[in-house]
């Protein structure tokens, strides 16, 4: 249940309702929000007498919420949540940020290469595997720990913030102290464990939507995050099974909206896992980006023929740069603006 405070409200006035709240048994959420202060009622709502609710002074009305969803609802935060990385780059809110890198951390040469050439197109962070979920135990597994620090060392040449998967909670420690945004893959997304300790991370974790997940399931995902109090959670739509096999995945483009309809949470698209042809990534990009997405993940690398994973679906730096050209223009179109990194 939420309770939508009348404009003008007085403290008094606010106060009371919370307290009313309380009194129901529920723990009270407060958004102040640019319009509209709301009350969001966590627990056992449905104890709450809406009636009585409704008639407090400076209410303006009560709405019952039926998603499972709460923290991660726009009824509770009618506002788009923003988010800042380390060097000055913000998400959400009217900016298109885009992170970019190779599907796995190869080399220092590799990573830091990258790193300058999609900060010089304009990134505004480096992603880059290091601990891989790979479908066969005999492909390549990423660097561990040493690909952490090659990031690191990437990070300290051009300043773009580092993203990077972890699949493991014994690994908390290591991403809490050298990682910029945390990103939990498909695989994991109902890793629920995992979640409720990212939950106390301080860092924003990129929650990837699972290879078969409804838009609910993955909104209840982020809930585990952000019941734990961790409120900075980006959601990334990487496409998803179905009967196509032309494609990888299937990117799911009306994900966005309804992500952006029913969630104040940013939207990331990664285009590269959703379609895995190189080819496809730049028109899906654009694609997304016109649907209203606030972020793009995107795989790069130097020589993908040679890459240790996912090579058909890396563009070059230069294909690259080129659609950072492009994203501009599209950007613009629907009143966003290109962070440049
Ligand atoms: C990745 O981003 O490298 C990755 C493994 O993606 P996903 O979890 O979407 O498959
Ligand atoms: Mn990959």
């Amino acid at each position: 249940m939420v309770v939508i405070m009348k404009s003008g409200f007085s403290q008094k006035e606010l106060e009371n309702a919370i307290r009313t709240m309380e009194d129901g048994g529920v723990k009270v959420m407060v958004s102040k929000g640019s319009e509209t202060t709301i009350l969001g009622a966590e627990g056992h709502a449905d104890k709450l007498d809406q009636d009585k609710l409704s008639l407090l002074p400076g209410v303006e009305r009560v709405m019952r919420v039926s998603e499972p969803y709460k923290k991660a609802n726009r009824k509770y935060h009618p506002d788009d949540t923003t988010i800042a990385l380390p060097g000055g780059a913000v998400v959400g809110g009217n900016r298109l940020t885009i992170v970019a890198g190779p599907c796995s951390v190869e080399s220092q040469r590799q990573i830091t290469g990258i790193a300058q050439s999609v900060k010089l197109a304009g990134a505004a962070a480096l992603r880059g595997g290091a601990f891989k979920p790979r479908t066969s135990p005999y492909s390549f597994q990423g660097l561990a720990e040493e690909g952490i620090r090659l990031l690191e060392e990437a990070r300290r040449e051009t300043g773009l913030p580092i993203v990077t998967e972890i699949m493991s909670t014994d690994d908390l420690e290591l991403f809490e102290s050298c990682v910029d945004v945390i990103q939990v893959g498909a695989r994991n997304m109902q890793n629920f464990d995992l979640l409720k300790q990212l939950g106390k991370s301080k860092k924003p974790i990129l929650l990837k939507r699972g290879l078969s997940s409804t838009i609910e399931e993955w909104l209840m995902s982020a809930e585990y995050i952000m019941a734990g109090g961790n409120h900075q959670v980006i959601l990334c739509e990487r496409g998803i099974r179905t009967f196509e096999t032309f494609t990888r995945n299937t990117l799911d483009l009306s994900a966005i909206l309804a992500v952006k309809q029913q969630s104040h949470l940013p939207v990331f698209v990664d285009p590269s896992h959703a379609c895995g042809k190189a080819w496809m990534v730049a028109r899906m990009s654009l694609a997304a980006v016109a649907a209203g997405a606030d972020g793009l993940l995107i795989e790069v690398h130097n020589d993908p023929k040679n890459a240790l994973c996912d090579g058909p679906q890396s563009i070059t730096p230069d294909e690259f740069c080129t659609l950072m050209q492009q994203l501009d223009s599209v950007a613009q179109c629907v009143g966003r603006t290109l962070h440049a990194g």
